[in-house]
């Protein structure tokens, strides 16, 4: 290699270093990583980046973040400045994630909570309310309820699916309605729709500083089985985590939203610091979405078959997945979710609970039921989380959501002997041959 192809201009005679010095820099000395010539990106792991002259170095923080205010500031090609800005393979899944969610820009944070964290961070400050569902994912619900009234945020809890209570639930000091579907573990769904509808009636004698925005967490049915952005909501939260990563070797979080608020999230994420690092967006980016449309066609169908077998056993006494015809919202599960070919997705998560005289009784099978299962099962695996390739079973009232307390657990729907299927790429037979083994030590 020639001396000013490595060096890229600067005029350097390197055997006049010691080893030390050249083993530290090498030859990788290069103004910018070109990584057009190859077919799968690199991962790109680097802290900092080298910035040519403080001229370009100052360019790069005017333009950081300055995308809605003036977008001819905007060079052709990215500055990076510093991993927590920006880097290439965060930027590559941004996009991706842009285009799975059929939305205008996406953020991507360190996990799904510090997305959830960082749309109430972007919305929400003192003496303003969220409006939230009486149910949701464990965690969501210990920072509504632990967390955000530290910072004098009221938080209000409604059953979304009564639309005269939400209405009514809205003040002047409301700015966001926050909700899943389906709603994590029970699969209970919530009209997008209708709360888009709600939001939008209140908002046309709001000003502008005063409107109310909408968020749902997306995560159990990722993109591929409901895009919230065709149903009109303004915000939408991943964790990368789960279905989207699929391989469950890492953790991320996303915001998909408005293009307007893309400087926000930025801002937030530099300030606030829940970064995806590099090494974890790409396998995002490089496995998990370009195989989450065959996953999950895959893990769908077996999730069908599995939800049919256990309707019929007489020892389960309530099956909820939304490809049942038996489900109690099946319309609105075949109007809201659907595949990028407009086809039903129901998704591949199920909630089922066995049949038994007293919720005691009910909870006791339950519990030997997952514990033959985490002892004895080839095919199934005692686990939290889910989305992923390998079937995991668990416990919500004891794991998942038990930062809800078990009156509060009840009346928002969380049952002690519910058990959390997430159906993974096995062959379907498999599963329910493991099934049947685990039912009848019940
Ligand atoms: C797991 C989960 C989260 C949190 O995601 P993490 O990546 O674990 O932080 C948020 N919402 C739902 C519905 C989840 O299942």
């Amino acid at each position: 290699m020639n001396k000013k192809a490595s060096a890229k201009g600067k005029r350097v005679n390197k055997s006049a270093y010691a080893p030390e010095t050249r083993l530290i820099w090498g030859k990788s000395f290069t103004p910018k990583w070109d990584y057009s010539h190859h077919v799968v990106p690199p991962i790109s792991s680097s802290s900092t980046f080298r910035l040519s002259t403080t001229k370009r170095g100052a360019k790069g923080f005017i333009e950081f973040a300055h995308h809605a205010d003036d977008f001819t500031v905007q060079s052709k090609a990215p500055i990076y400045i510093y991993d927590r800005l920006g880097e290439p393979n965060k930027d590559m899944l941004e996009e991706n994630l842009t285009t799975a969610e059929h939305g205008e820009c996406a953020v991507t944070f360190a996990t799904g909570m510090a997305a959830v964290s960082a749309v109430c961070g972007i919305l929400l400050g003192s003496g303003s309310e969220i409006i939230a569902h009486k149910m949701l994912y464990g965690c969501t619900y210990s920072l509504f309820k632990n967390w955000l009234p530290r910072y004098h945020i009221k938080v209000t809890w409604v059953d979304f699916n009564d639309h005269k209570a939400l209405n009514k639930a809205i003040s002047p000091q409301t700015r966001l309605l926050y909700f899943e579907t389906p709603v994590n573990p029970t699969m209970e769904l919530i009209d997008i729709r209708k709360v888009v509808e709600i939001a939008k009636r209140q908002n046309s004698h709001r000003s502008k500083a005063h409107q109310i925005l909408t968020a749902v967490d997306n995560t159990f049915a990722t993109p591929f089985c409901q895009r919230p952005f065709e149903q009109g909501i303004d915000f939408v939260i991943e964790s990368l985590t789960k279905g989207l990563l699929g391989f469950g070797t890492d953790m991320g979080g996303a915001v998909i939203g408005p293009s307007w608020s893309y400087d926000r999230l930025l801002l937030y994420r530099k300030d606030f610091g829940g970064v995806l690092g590099a090494k974890s967006a790409w396998p995002i980016l490089v496995y998990g979405l370009p195989s989450l449309a065959v996953r999950f066609t895959q893990q769908m169908k077996t999730a069908q078959l599995v939800a049919e077998f256990l309707e019929h056993d007489k020892r389960i006494g309530l099956v909820n997945y939304p490809g049942l015809e038996s489900f109690n919202q099946r319309a609105l599960a075949q109007s809201q979710m659907q595949n990028y070919d407009g086809d039903f997705a129901p998704g591949t998560m199920m909630y089922f609970i066995p049949k038994g005289k007293t919720p005691q009784e009910r909870h006791r099978k339950a519990n030997r039921l997952v514990n033959y299962i985490a002892g004895n099962s080839y095919t199934m695996t005692l686990a939290v989380s889910l989305g992923n390739i390998r079937t995991l079973i668990e416990h919500p009232a004891s794991m998942t959501h038990s930062s809800i307390p078990p009156e509060e657990q009840l009346k928002r729907g969380i049952h002690p002997g519910g058990i959390r299927l997430s159906i993974g790429l096995e062959k379907a037979k498999d599963i329910i041959h493991d099934l049947k083994k685990a039912l009848s030590k019940m």
